[in-house]
């Protein structure tokens, strides 16, 4: 199986409790489940639905906040936003807002009809997005499309520990939606690839790139 991120090819190890067969790239870290356990957005919305996202909930807000914490400082006065992604919730999208950035928002699960084809951002924010998706560089494209010259693309995802032992006893693969792992160099490698360039990233779970 070819690396759906580079295309190099990978090699494939076997969860011993699980039974579930991972593709792993040593080029650019990526790691991916058989796509035969790909779920589709139905089963994955079942999931989700057991998630109780509430808005006013103090540690919900502080957990986006350390996301703008990262963000933000980095990206200096941007004006526009879309939050790709966002769930059932749009509270990341009201947070930008109170930053004066005007955000928009969007989910193919929750929100499906309100991505504008035609509108460009100056910064796209994605958080815990890229581990469901089947294809990520596809939505990674789609996303560069989205964005004006020299925009942001700012993404959250757990980075795994890239080494087989310590990956078996990560938690975050454990979730049946989480299909697809990185690292911040898988992301190195897409910017790379894709005339970006990828300016920075806090050793867990954030980092961000810039259109070229
Ligand atoms: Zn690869």
């Amino acid at each position: 199986m070819h690396c759906h991120i580079c295309n190099k090819s990978t090699k494939s190890f076997v969860h011993e409790k699980t039974n579930i067969r991972y593709y792993y790239c040593k080029n650019c870290a990526y790691i991916f489940k058989s796509p035969e356990l790909y779920q589709d957005f139905t089963l994955q919305k079942e999931r989700y639905n057991l998630h109780t996202n509430d808005e006013n909930d103090a540690g919900y807000k502080a957990y986006f906040q350390r996301f703008l914490d990262f963000t933000l400082p980095l990206v200096g006065p941007v004006k526009t936003a879309l939050d790709f992604g966002c769930g059932a919730s749009s509270i990341l999208s009201t947070m930008l807002g109170e930053n004066g950035i005007e955000c928009a928002y969007y989910d193919p699960i929750y929100h499906p009809d309100t991505l504008d084809d035609s509108k460009k951002y100056e910064l796209i924010v994605s958080t815990e997005v890229f581990e469901h998706l089947h294809q990520p560089k596809e939505v990674f494209l789609t996303l560069l499309k989205h964005l004006k010259k020299d925009g942001f693309l700012a993404i959250q995802t757990q980075f795994h520990p890239n080494n087989e032992e310590d990956f078996k006893k990560w938690y975050y693969h454990q979730d049946p939606t989480h299909i697809v792992f990185f690292t911040a160099d898988t992301f190195r490698v897409l910017a790379k690839d894709h005339g970006c360039t990828f300016l920075a990233d806090n050793g867990k779970n954030m980092l961000l790139i810039q259109k070229n």
